[in-house]
């Protein structure tokens, strides 16, 4: 007689959950992979489709495509709406799915810190639907400003305030500016390119927190030289879609305000029980399990361990990777009763790109800026998307884009407004 075979389910086809159906691949396991998409999203390429440089489909690949050839796995286009532990079960839009072993890899959601009129009326950048938004509405915003009269309408439309200095702001920014002055510039001959602003708003005294001093300065100064008026200090605390207000009452007209200033775990996780840190991450066991429930596993930007400082790993993809590793490893361990390994995070450093031949990179304690940085950034984000058609299309338009100043994506489509 056969024995039936423990059955793994993984929420979520991100970074995290794709890693670990790959590592599961040829355990003796059946798995069932459920995502509210069809697709694998490569979010650190988002911002380029909200500024024109790429197409929704060059950053995402269909699931189904990706593991076709896995022929443990099973893959559920449907959304988990909730989770009964004690039962093993998860309530999904399509129904119930019962599992022995789970694997909670559901990421996170913009956050807007409980700012309510922030949240209606900026455009977060955390899903394709985001990224479309802003590059329709970014492209509105120059259709309304070429027939406006008055100037001061004129240069509010023309203002563009990106909120938030790590990595997603300064790229975003700089990804904008470019848009703007090397490209929308020539098709809106009307325009004065002084009515345009693209300003970087940041609450604390740096940007890029995770670079060495050096580094960060570097990025500044990058960000300076492509117009960008960079704030430190300034605290977001109202904005109507027409003006913001700053913390120390200064008001901002602007007509776009893209948020890249906070990250959560996804809200649902928020009713399960389950004790969460500050920004509703699940805490997890450095065995990458739960406490109260050692059959689920949590990874990437839902699960929360401290590093060595205390402080809660960052919500980056090679933490998921290398957390889906280990919960894949001790899920087999466990069916072999076998004792567990140890979560040991390994940074391998970090990236960031303020635009046209200009790049930070951090390697530890060490790094380096400019053409070189640039060229690593692009080498490392064509190598980790995921798909040969991706990769090949990107740099197509990337070279396409370098040689000939262009941004081929600008185009307005037919999609949900945000105000
Ligand atoms: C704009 C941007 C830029 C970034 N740049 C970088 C970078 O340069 N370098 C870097 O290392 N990291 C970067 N990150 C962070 C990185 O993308 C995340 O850390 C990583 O995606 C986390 O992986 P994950 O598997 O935990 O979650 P995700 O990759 O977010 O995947 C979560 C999946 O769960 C699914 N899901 C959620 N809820 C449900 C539900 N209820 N039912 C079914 N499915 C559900 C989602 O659809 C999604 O597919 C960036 C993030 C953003 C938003």
């Amino acid at each position: 007689m056969e024995v039936s075979k423990a059955h793994v389910a993984i929420v979520g086809a991100g970074f995290g959950g794709l890693e670990a159906a790959r590592q599961l691949a040829h355990a003796s396991v059946r798995i069932t992979m459920i995502d509210r998409h069809n697709y694998h999203l490569f979010q650190p390429l988002l911002y380029q489709v909200a500024t024109a440089g790429l197409g929704p489909t060059d950053i995402a690949r269909p699931v189904r495509a990706i593991l076709r050839r896995q022929r443990n796995l099973e893959f559920r286009m449907t959304e988990v709406t909730g989770i009964e532990l004690a039962a093993r079960k998860l309530a999904t839009s399509t129904g119930e799915i019962s599992y022995d072993y789970l694997i909670l890899a559901v990421g996170g959601e913009t956050s807007f810190f409980g700012l309510q009129s922030v949240a209606a009326h900026a455009f977060g950048l955390k899903d394709l639907d985001d990224a479309v938004r802003v590059r329709n509405h970014v492209l509105e915003m120059f259709e309304l400003a070429v027939h406006e009269k008055n100037p001061e309408v004129r240069r509010a439309l023309l203002t563009f305030v990106v909120v938030g200095g790590g990595p997603t702001g300064v790229e975003c920014a700089g990804a904008l500016s470019e848009l703007i002055r090397l490209v929308l510039i020539r098709d809106y001959h009307g325009l004065n390119i002084k009515d345009v602003r693209v300003l970087l708003l940041e609450a604390s005294d740096k940007l890029l927190p995770v670079f060495p001093e050096t580094l960060r300065e570097s990025a500044a100064k990058a960000l300076w030289e492509k117009h960008i008026e960079v704030r430190f200090g300034a605290m977001v605390t109202e904005f109507d879609g027409k003006q913001l207000v700053l913390k120390s009452g200064e008001t901002i007209p602007a007509h776009t305000m893209i948020w890249a200033a906070g990250v959560r775990a996804v809200r649902w996780l928020d009713s399960l029980g389950l004790p969460q840190d500050r920004q509703g991450r699940i805490k997890i066991k450095p065995t990458i399990q739960t406490e109260a429930h050692p059959e689920v596993y949590v990874i990437g930007d839902a699960a929360s361990l401290p590093d060595g400082d205390g402080q809660a790993l960052p919500m980056v993809a090679p933490v998921a990777v290398q957390q889906a590793r280990t919960a894949a490893a001790n899920i087999q361990h466990a069916l072999r009763d076998e004792p567990l390994e140890s979560f040991d995070y390994h940074d391998r450093g970090s990236l960031a790109t303020i635009g046209r031949n200009a790049a930070v990179a951090r390697f530890g304690r060490f790094g380096f800026h400019g053409f070189f940085a640039w060229l690593l950034w692009l080498g490392v984000h064509i190598t980790f998307l995921i798909g040969f058609r991706n990769r090949l299309m990107v740099l197509i338009n990337w070279a396409w884009d370098y040689l000939l100043y262009d941004r081929a994506v600008r185009l307005i489509t037919p999609n949900g407004a945000k105000h």
